[in-house]
């Protein structure tokens, strides 16, 4: 007889901070360790880098493992499965805690280990197994942990699956049912149907976009939004800057090909920018054409964008940090007149983003569109699609991967019910087989 338990520890009452354990029988398998951004933002001057997990618990910023402490069994693996700091940005102040290796996928593991490397309070040693999509992990005889590719707003995001002599668990956070990607290939959806019909006790699934109805636009939709906004213009000679998500490699991509389309040469400007596309570069997950510039350094920033003023703004396509408005990013210093680029009207800032919905980024981003606007800038808002699944995803999820049990994770309660009510339609009950957690409980699954 084997006993399975599902610990909600964080990221079940709001977004962010996630982290789920399941226990087989005394064998403990973590999933994600993540970090809450707003929670630190709220405070001026914070150095995450230096403070204590026990203080980075109290402000909600990261989970409350202390719970561990009172489930019986131990840590084995701690598995992430890609490499968004909602799912990895508590590594660095939890996992020190946990004799476990961490198993991720390559792009995962080398965003993993800068967390690990720019932490200044704790001395991570846990080790680190990298371990790609279609592979499988044996943690004890009787567990193991296999990868599923699937899509989403970074490269190499996986499905987990953990293999239990009772049957597999499915944890499904973050994802997109893309089946025309611009990087990488689509969901391993023949994989995911013979899982279904192996047998799945539970499914543990994000919930974020439920309450949105059809399905997910595929990223070739946004590469195709992007490339309208870029090339489809009668005003091609006057000054463009495009923002978007440091880590959405596959957009990135795109945008620095249209650069090329456009007589551009396309250039990335901040230190995330730099960061996370210089490691898709070495690990190879993008090839980039020879004239790209990359620049992370607040000097050599300055110095290109005094550059680009010089030899004329229609050579270049800046690339840059800032599309939440976020304090110290490129696209806000340029709005505050702080580095050496000057905004005249007609210029056109391309938002390839959409504004997360909390109060504190939406007045950042009010900020500096009022900013921008001031400056006579032409603003291109939520050039955009969307990195997790829809309502209509999640129903064909479910009826391919036919779980036994079902839990929404990775959101608020709201976003839960949404899940809820369409997990449902699909014939599940709340309370039996439809569950909804709480950050702190554990969820017994008996015979
Ligand atoms: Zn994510």
């Amino acid at each position: 007889m084997t006993e399975i338990g599902i610990i909600a520890v964080g990221g079940y009452n709001e977004m962010g901070r996630n982290m789920t354990a399941i226990r087989v029988d005394e064998d403990i398998i973590i999933l994600d360790m993540g970090l809450r951004l707003d929670r630190v933002q709220i405070h001026e001057d914070v150095e995450i880098d230096k403070m204590h997990s026990l203080e980075l618990i109290n402000m909600g910023a990261i989970p409350d493992d202390t719970i561990m402490n009172d489930v019986n069994g131990n840590v084995r693996a701690i598995v992430c499965t890609h490499g968004h700091l909602d799912h990895i940005g508590a590594i660095s102040k939890l996992a020190h805690r946990y004799t476990a290796p961490i198993i991720s996928t390559p792009y995962t593991t080398a965003l993993i280990k800068h967390q690990i490397d720019s932490e200044r309070k704790f001395g991570v040693k846990n080790n680190l197994i990298s371990m790609g999509a279609g592979e499988t992990y044996e943690i004890t005889k009787d567990v193991s942990v296999e990868f599923i590719n699937t899509q989403h707003s970074i490269i190499d995001t996986v499905f987990v699956v953990i293999h239990t002599p009772k049957g597999a668990i499915m944890y499904a956070c973050d994802f997109k049912l893309d089946r025309t990607p611009t990087l990488g290939e689509a969901p391993d959806f023949d994989r995911i149907k013979s899982l279904g019909e192996e047998g799945v006790i539970a499914l543990i699934t994000e919930s974020t976009n439920a309450g949105r109805s059809g399905k997910a636009p595929s990223e070739q939709i946004a590469h195709d939004l992007v490339k309208d906004v870029l090339l489809g213009t009668e005003e091609s000679d006057v000054g463009v800057i495009i923002t978007t998500f440091a880590s959405h490699i596959s957009r990135l991509n795109s945008i620095i090909s249209f650069a090329e389309e456009m007589g551009r040469i396309p250039m990335l400007l901040g230190r995330s920018m730099d960061r996370y596309m210089t490691t898709a570069k070495e690990l190879g997950f993008v090839e980039l054409p020879r004239n790209v510039e990359i620049y992370g350094q607040r000097r050599e920033v300055e110095k290109a964008l005094e550059k680009v003023m010089r030899e004329g703004k229609d050579k270049y396509l800046p690339i840059v940090t800032g599309h939440q408005g976020e304090p110290g990013s490129i696209l806000i210093r340029i709005a505050n007149g702080d580095l050496p680029y000057t905004i005249e009207p007609g210029d056109k800032i391309i938002f390839s983003a959409n504004v997360i919905p909390n109060p504190l980024t939406q007045a950042n981003r009010y900020a500096l569109e009022t900013k921008l606007r001031m400056k006579g800038a032409r603003i291109y808002d939520n050039v955009h699609v969307s990195g997790h699944a829809y309502r209509e995803d999640h129903w064909e999820l479910l009826r391919m991967v036919k779980p036994e049990h079902v839990i929404p994770a990775h959101g608020t309660i709201e976003m839960h019910s949404a899940y809820i009510e369409m997990a449902e339609d699909a014939g599940y009950v709340l309370g039996d087989t439809l569950h909804l957690l709480r950050n702190g409980e554990e969820l017994y699954i008996e015979d």
